[in-house]
């Protein structure tokens, strides 16, 4: 059925699909292969490698959510940016990567770039001018990570994708951080939307995965081909797992963002709070491009701790809902440190470039009560103020 509404697609997908049972929600296929229905009768599954129905499922639940024409589940977002690159990218091939990408994107890219399997240009993307010069070097990709990780830069969709249009490259955006329900890439002009489905789209911090969207099916075919010849494929578990959070997807996003602006209100007025970081801040520098592209601000926030870093370490001990952890998007409150954890492979020379500091806090804002949530970060920053260390 077409023109169905997110929460529709999210929710009906598969349902009622099991023709043996009438299961109302699609069955778990664990089978590792499957019968041929005669001689020389290639049936639609034949080996859960190059595909399975709750792979399909998923796979046709995401395309739909981005408006796109194909999927290809994998088993990580990692392996999702790797497969995309072994797709379309020979050793005289040039990718263009955010210079603040996620931290394992980088080292990907980097790595095998190192090895001469193709180039990599790690760029400033809110920089027209170095974007432009890496543009000039015509290069075959171009991957955006808006917003940012974890400074939530904003970086314009629509203008990147005409530029590259210009010079021939295909773009892709990795949409991990705000979903179909508050970004469309696709619509915006980008050629394939990517996924860690490990973060806000399975939501509940129990499965690791990925996905490549395309606007095209010739793509969609492509990625699949080489999904199936690398064996990048995720698994019919993990795709029954992440669809079932994807049901919720859309009221889960709605609360994140609403409590997000609960907790926004309270850090502006903590004296042990510098700055804060949020695209719906009027003063971010991204504030007006969020506002044109995304249809919600989403609810990954950072701020600076005003106090010593004594401090610092003392109020993220004193928390008790939020888990000091890496990762992000999931139904449980999370702080992260990112120096030390999530971008600690960076070193400190790219750090102090990406402009990450020891002082900068990231907050995943989950689905517990938000006057909870406030209340545990009043009570730690009361002890954090008089802390003597
Ligand atoms: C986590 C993450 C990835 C990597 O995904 P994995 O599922 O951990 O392999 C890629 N991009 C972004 C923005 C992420 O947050």
């Amino acid at each position: 059925m077409s023109n169905r509404k997110p929460a529709t697609i999210a929710v009906r997908t598969g349902i009622e699909s099991d023709t043996q049972h009438h299961a109302v929600v699609p069955p778990i296929y664990l089978s590792t292969n499957y019968g041929f229905p005669a001689f020389g009768e290639v049936p639609t599954y034949d080996y859960t490698r190059s595909g399975n129905p709750n792979r399909g499922l998923l796979e046709q639940a995401l395309y739909e959510l981005e408006s796109g024409k194909g999927a290809v589940v994998t088993n990580c977002g990692t392996s999702a940016l790797n497969l995309w690159a072994s797709a379309f990218l020979g050793p005289e091939d040039t990718i263009v990567a955010p210079h603040d990408c996620y931290g394992g994107s980088y080292r990907l890219f980097n790595t095998r770039a190192q090895k001469g399997d193709f180039k990599v240009l790690f760029v400033d993307q809110g920089d027209d001018a170095a974007l432009e010069a890496a543009l000039e070097t015509k290069p075959k990709l171009v991957l955006l990570e808006t917003p940012s990780n974890p400074l939530v830069r904003v970086v314009d969709i629509a203008a990147v994708c005409e530029k590259a249009k210009k010079v021939g490259a295909l773009v892709a955006v990795d949409n991990t951080f705000l979903t179909p329900v508050y970004q469309k890439p696709l619509e915006l002009g980008a050629d394939f939307v990517i996924h860690s489905t490990t973060k806000y789209l399975n939501g509940h911090s129990d499965v690791i995965g990925g996905v490549v969207i395309t606007k095209t099916e010739q793509h969609a075919e492509d990625l699949a081909w080489w999904g199936n010849c690398i064996g990048a494929t995720g698994t019919p578990f993990d795709s029954y797992m992440t669809l079932r959070g994807i049901r919720t997807l859309g009221a889960r996003m709605r609360v994140h963002e609403e409590s997000s602006q609960h907790i926004l209100e309270f850090l502006k007025q903590q004296p042990l709070v510098k700055v804060i970081y949020h695209p719906s801040l009027p003063e971010h520098p991204g504030h007006e491009i969020a506002k044109k592209q995304q249809s919600g601000f989403g609810s990954m926030l950072s701020f600076e701790f005003a106090g010593s870093f004594e401090q610092l370490k003392y109020f993220v001990g004193e928390l008790k809902l939020f888990s000091l952890a890496e990762s992000l998007g999931g139904v449980e409150s999370l702080i992260c440190h990112p120096a030390s954890m999530t971008h600690r492979a960076m070193g400190e020379a790219a750090l102090e470039e990406a402009g990450v500091s020891q002082q900068l806090l990231r907050l995943s804002v989950g689905l517990e009560d938000a006057t909870d949530l406030i209340d545990d970060l009043q009570q730690a920053f009361d002890k954090a103020k008089t802390f003597q260390g």
